[in-house]
């Protein structure tokens, strides 16, 4: 009987850990962890954690598992039992919420969690597992999930965009990921829709992100409550009473329910993000957009906004579609399957 080929996926978020395993060729987790970052975590213990997760879906899979010296852990040494007809764990694949540099498997820092500057997490993985392993953001990692496995099957060129904490971007053209020259690429959070807008975490004015993040969302919801005590009725409501408990996502349920400040809160982060998709669309021509995040959840309305406006904004012979990811929180996971399954193939 031929063994079991399965791939191992890690995602280092920003406010949680997750690993999953999956056959290679198959479309569904064959075991599947999540649990949050605890407070106070660094790159150490987020590593501790991630490495009893791992280990946890190997044992539930009945992969067998020799502890890897990691002085003989070298390439091509395989840590698993060479007998029976026990599955295979072939390759690890990684989703990681901050800057890396590909091409070195190195983490250059987490915007989160201290500990990660230039961490070599690449190697670090295939020294303890013993097999080839691959490490890219979040966002190129989503893209490559949702362009393999979800909402952008089919699509030759396409760019991910989440929408959530942050704005990121990943692209994939020729279908292929497009990492940029410094792995920088797909960073449309920070393209500047309105000079004359409020200042960006990055030094800039008027970013995406500044305007359409849902912190972003539920701060100018905030600001517009307490400087127009006459509006928002049902978004007071819905806070409770207490503005600070404001979300984006409580914006998109009084917008829902037809609060007219609510609405104009959320219409602006639609607006920006509808602007970065034309602008992108002229500069690059990709077939598709693809919309993943908590805030593209916030409702018909909402993705009308982002449509017409990216319409408006695009040339007239630019045409793409716009569509919402597939995968929601688990495409970077499955993007870090991707690049496990790559690693196995080239
Ligand atoms: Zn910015």
């Amino acid at each position: 009987m031929e063994r079991e080929r399965l791939l191992l996926a890690l995602d280092f978020g920003g406010t949680k850990l997750t690993a999953g395993l999956a056959a290679s060729g198959e479309r569904q987790w064959r075991a599947h962890r999540v649990i949050p970052s605890p407070p106070g975590s660094n790159a150490q213990s987020d590593l501790e954690i991630m490495m009893e997760l791992a280990g946890d879906l190997l044992v539930t899979a009945e992969v067998p598992l020799v502890k890897v010296a990691r002085s003989h852990g070298g390439k091509g040494e395989s840590p698993l039992l060479p007998c029976s007809s026990a599955p295979l764990l072939l390759a690890v694949g990684v989703s990681f919420g901050g800057p890396v540099d590909w091409t070195r498997g190195l983490v250059l820092l987490s915007h989160h969690v201290p500990g990660w500057e230039n961490f070599p997490l690449r190697d670090w993985l295939q020294d303890r597992f013993g097999v080839p392993a691959a490490v890219d953001n979040d966002a190129n990692a989503g893209a490559l999930g949702e362009h393999r496995f979800g909402a952008g099957q089919g699509y030759d060129s396409l760019m991910y965009i989440t929408v959530s904490t942050g704005v990121g971007g990943g692209w994939i053209l020729n279908g292929q990921p497009w990492r940029g020259a410094d792995g920088m690429a797909g960073e449309i959070g920070h393209t500047v829709v309105d000079p004359d807008g409020p200042l960006c975490l990055c030094g800039k004015w008027g970013c995406v992100e500044r305007l359409a993040s849902g912190p972003c969302i539920a701060q100018r919801a905030r600001e517009w409550l307490e400087e127009q005590p006459g509006r928002g009725r049902i978004l007071r409501a819905l806070a409770g009473g207490d503005l600070n408990a404001m979300t984006a996502r409580l914006v998109a349920q009084a917008a829902a329910q037809g609060d007219g400040l609510a609405w104009e809160a959320l219409e602006v982060a639609a607006w920006a993000l509808g602007v970065g998709i034309g602008n992108a669309a002229n500069l690059v021509n990709p077939r598709c957009f693809v919309l993943g995040g908590g805030v593209t959840k916030a409702g018909q309305r909402f993705w009308e906004v982002v449509r017409r406006t990216a319409c408006q904004t695009a040339l007239p012979g630019v045409h793409f579609d716009i569509v919402p990811a597939a995968l929601g929180d688990d495409a970077p996971l499955w993007g870090a399957i991707a690049l496990a399954e790559d690693q196995i193939s080239t």
